[in-house]
């Protein structure tokens, strides 16, 4: 077992994932960066390792069961430990970021989006935990929105209103609902799992320059909590540093 930290990011290919990579990296701790395509894995790995950074890319569609499994095994195998699991990847139904049409949501829809927002999260923190049982200091961060927040959008004002997609809105919220439960079941254990808002991002799913934050600083968040000390939350969800309200 390698004595360094090890932390796995799942859509690590580019925006916030490959910044969280790269800044957990530049913390000393060994990242591995998991992409659906392999190549794009490798290639955000190599970009980090030229700049001195212990990186790894694998392929994990978060979907995908032998792919999660083969990520666990991986982890195992070449490196022996997991110490910090980034549940980065996510997606927005296309076109609807500023048209929701709450009504119109079919069955598919949400199928597919909460098929990569939450059902592949929670199996493949259930393929890593093992693993994170065995760290010293176990983290797992799940990448939630302000979206996934009831009290805000329910809110006098609809302050959220060109963001109500409702299954991407009703993915997070599960998603924060996972993050709960967990923490309570991990209680006594040293993991700890937090919610992450990462702000509004300038990345593919932010929409892009519109958005208010760079990509470097809508992953603050993510780090923060992948480096918790002992005495830091665990259940909470998150926003540089403050809480936010489920
Ligand atoms: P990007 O669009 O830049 O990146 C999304 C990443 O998720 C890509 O790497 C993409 O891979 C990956 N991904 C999607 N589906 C899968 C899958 N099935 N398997 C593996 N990887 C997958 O968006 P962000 O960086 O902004 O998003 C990161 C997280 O932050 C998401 O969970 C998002 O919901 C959340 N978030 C973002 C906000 C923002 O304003 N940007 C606000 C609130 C939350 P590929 O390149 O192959 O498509």
């Amino acid at each position: 077992m390698q004595t360094q930290q090890v932390a796995l990011i799942t859509g690590a290919n580019r925006g916030i994932g490959f910044e969280t990579a790269r800044q957990l990296g530049e913390h000393g701790i060994t990242v591995v960066l998991a992409a659906r395509r392999l190549a794009a894995a490798q290639e955000a790995a190599a970009q980090l390792k030229a700049v001195g950074i212990d990186a790894h890319g694998i392929q994990l569609d978060v979907t995908k069961p032998n792919e999660r499994t083969a990520a666990a095994q991986f982890l195992a195998d070449k490196l022996g430990r997991l110490d910090i699991l980034i549940n980065n990847a996510g997606m927005v139904p296309k076109e609807t970021l500023f048209v929701p049409r709450t009504s119109e949501t079919t069955p598919e829809e949400f199928q597919e989006i909460f098929d990569t927002n939450l059902f592949s999260v929670v199996a493949l923190t259930r393929e890593v935990l093992p693993l994170l049982r065995q760290s010293p200091a176990g983290r797992i961060v799940n990448l939630s929105s302000n979206l996934g927040s009831l009290t805000e959008h329910a809110l006098p004002g609809n302050p959220l209103g060109p963001f109500q997609v409702l299954s991407y809105c009703a993915s997070k919220v599960a998603l924060n609902m996972f993050t709960v439960l967990l923490a309570h079941e991990l209680a006594d254990t040293s993991i700890k799992v937090n919610s992450a808002h990462p702000g509004w991002v300038k990345t593919e799913i932010g929409g892009g320059d519109i958005a208010q934050l760079t990509v470097p600083e809508g992953s603050r968040t993510s780090v923060e909590l992948a480096l918790l000390g002992a005495d830091g939350p665990s259940g909470h969800f998150m926003h540089l540093g403050k809480e936010l309200p489920w």
